[in-house]
C-alpha cells in the first residue's frame, strides 16, 4: 500500500468529537472544531458537523477557503488575527474572525462595506500566555472606537492559554474573562454572544465541576484529534487516542555496529547525543523524514525505537523482530508530528471508517475500505 501515509479513523474522531460535545453541552459550552492540523480537511469536517460541531475554526484562511470550495457551508470562524493582506477573503469566507488589532478591524470594516456584508469580530483579550490578545486595560478603547466602524458586529470576546508560555487556565483566568464581557455589556449596552473561553488545555477546567460563568464557547482541536489533555498529554476518559495512525516503509535493514566510526563532528541537523555502546544492533532505516514529520513527537510501537531522523530519513533500532525491506510500521504523533504529517505532500492521507459501529454489521465486501484522497 502506499506510504508514508497517514490513516484517519473518521468514526473514532468522530466519537472523541460527540463526546466532548455533549460533555460541554451539559456545562453550557459550545464547541467549534479546529481544523488546522487537518489542513481544512472537508470530510474531516463533515466527520465533526454530523458530532454535533455546529461552527469551524482555522487559523488560516486558505484552509476555511479549501472547506468551503470542498462544500461545507457550516459557520467559519477565522482564529488568527487577520493579516491586512487578505482581509476580503476574510469577508468573503468566514463569518467571524478573532482580533487584537484596530487597523485591521478597519480594514476589514471596509472590506464588508465594499462587499456588503456585516462581519463578526470577536477581541482576544491578553489574560497571561503573551501570544495575541488586547491588554485588559486597552479593550474598552478598543471596543469604542470598533463601535463606530460600520459593517462590524462585535459579537464576544476570547482568550488564547497554555500556547506560547503554558499558562494554565484556571478558575482565575476564567473569572476574569467572563468580569470582562460583563463590564463591556454594562459599559456599552449591547450583548456578547460569544465568550471563548479557549482551546483543548481548556477542558481540565471547564469538565472539572467549577462555575464556568460567562464561557460558553471552546475551540477545540487536539483533544478530538488525539484525544488526550495537552496539558499532561493523558489520554481523556472515554476518547480514542489512536484514531490517527502514521505508516512508514523500511528500505534498509541490517545488523549494524551501534556507534559510528571516524571523526565526529555535526550531523545535518547538529550535535545528536552520541549513542550508547552495545553491540551490534538491528537496524531499520524508514522512508520518512524531518520533512514530513518531528521525530520527537512519534511514539514506535514496542519493539522498535527511534535513533535519528535527518531530512529523509527515519534510523530505528528494532529490538524484538526483523524488520525486512517492505515492512511497514504504526506511529502513534503528538500534535507537531501530526501538523508536519498532514501538511507534508509526500504523506498521503488516508480516511477509513465512516461508520464504525454500522460496519460491523455490514457482510465483509460492504465493509469500509481504505480511499487514498489523491
Ligand atoms: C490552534 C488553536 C486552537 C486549538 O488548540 P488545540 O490545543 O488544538 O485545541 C484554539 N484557539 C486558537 C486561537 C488556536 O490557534
Amino acid at each position: 500500500m502506499i506510504a508514508p501515509r497517514v490513516e484517519i479513523d473518521l468514526g473514532k474522531i468522530q466519537h472523541n468529537a460527540r463526546v466532548l460535545v455533549k460533555r460541554l453541552a451539559a456545562r453550557g459550552i459550545s464547541v467549534t472544531a479546529v481544523m488546522k492540523a487537518t489542513l481544512g480537511s472537508p470530510e474531516i469536517a463533515n466527520a465533526f458537523l454530523e458530532a454535533g460541531v455546529k461552527t469551524l475554526g482555522d487559523a488560516r484562511i486558505e484552509n476555511i477557503t479549501k472547506m468551503r470550495q470542498g462544500g461545507v457551508s457550516a459557520p467559519m470562524a477565522l482564529i488568527r488575527s487577520p493579516m491586512c493582506s487578505q482581509v476580503a477573503r476574510v469577508v468573503k469566507y468566514t463569518e467571524l474572525s478573532f482580533n487584537t488589532e484596530l487597523d485591521v478591524v478597519r480594514l476589514l470594516s471596509a472590506a464588508a462595506r465594499k462587499a456588503k456584508r456585516i462581519h463578526g469580530i470577536v477581541l482576544m483579550v491578553e489574560l497571561g500566555d503573551l501570544r495575541e490578545g488586547i491588554l485588559p486595560n486597552a479593550l474598552n478603547h478598543t471596543v469604542q472606537e470598533i463601535l463606530r466602524l460600520p459593517n462590524i458586529a462585535i459579537k464576544g470576546v476570547g482568550t488564547n492559554l497554555a500556547c506560547r508560555s503554558g499558562v494554565v487556565p484556571d478558575a482565575r483566568n476564567m473569572a476574569e474573562l467572563s468580569a470582562l464581557a460583563n463590564s463591556i455589556e454594562s459599559t456599552f449596552g449591547f450583548p456578547l454572544e460569544i465568550v471563548s473561553g479557549g482551546n483543548s488545555a481548556n477542558l481540565h477546567w471547564a469538565l472539572g465541576g467549577a462555575d464556568v460563568g460567562r464561557v460558553n464557547n471552546l475551540r477545540l482541536g487536539e483533544s478530538i484529534l488525539l484525544g488526550c489533555d495537552p496539558l499532561n498529554r493523558q489520554p481523556i476518559s472515554g476518547l480514542h487516542t489512536d484514531a490517527i495512525t502514521l505508516v512508514a516503509e523500511v528500505i534498509e535493514s541490517k545488523v549494524k555496529p551501534s556507534q559510528p566510526w571516524g571523526t565526529i563532528a555535526q550531523n545535518a541537523f547538529g550535535s545528536p547525543a552520541p549513542p550508547k555502546s552495545i553491540g551490534h544492533i538491528q537496524q531499520a532505516i524508514l522512508a520518512i523524514g524531518r520533512q514530513d514529520i518531528d521525530p520527537a513527537g512519534l511514539e514506535p510501537p514496542p519493539g522498535i525505537e527511534i535513533l535519528e531522523a535527518s531530512s529523509d530519513h527515519l534510523v530505528v533500532r528494532s529490538s524484538r523482530f526483523n524488520h525486512p525491506v517492505g515492512a511497514e510500521i504504526p506511529f502513534q504523533l503528538n500534535y507537531g508530528a501530526l501538523l508536519r504529517a498532514m501538511t507534508s505532500p509526500f504523506v498521503s492521507k488516508l480516511w477509513k471508517n465512516r461508520a464504525p459501529i454500522l460496519s460491523s454489521s455490514l457482510p465483509p465486501s460492504k465493509k469500509p475500505r481504505l480511499i487514498p484522497s489523491y
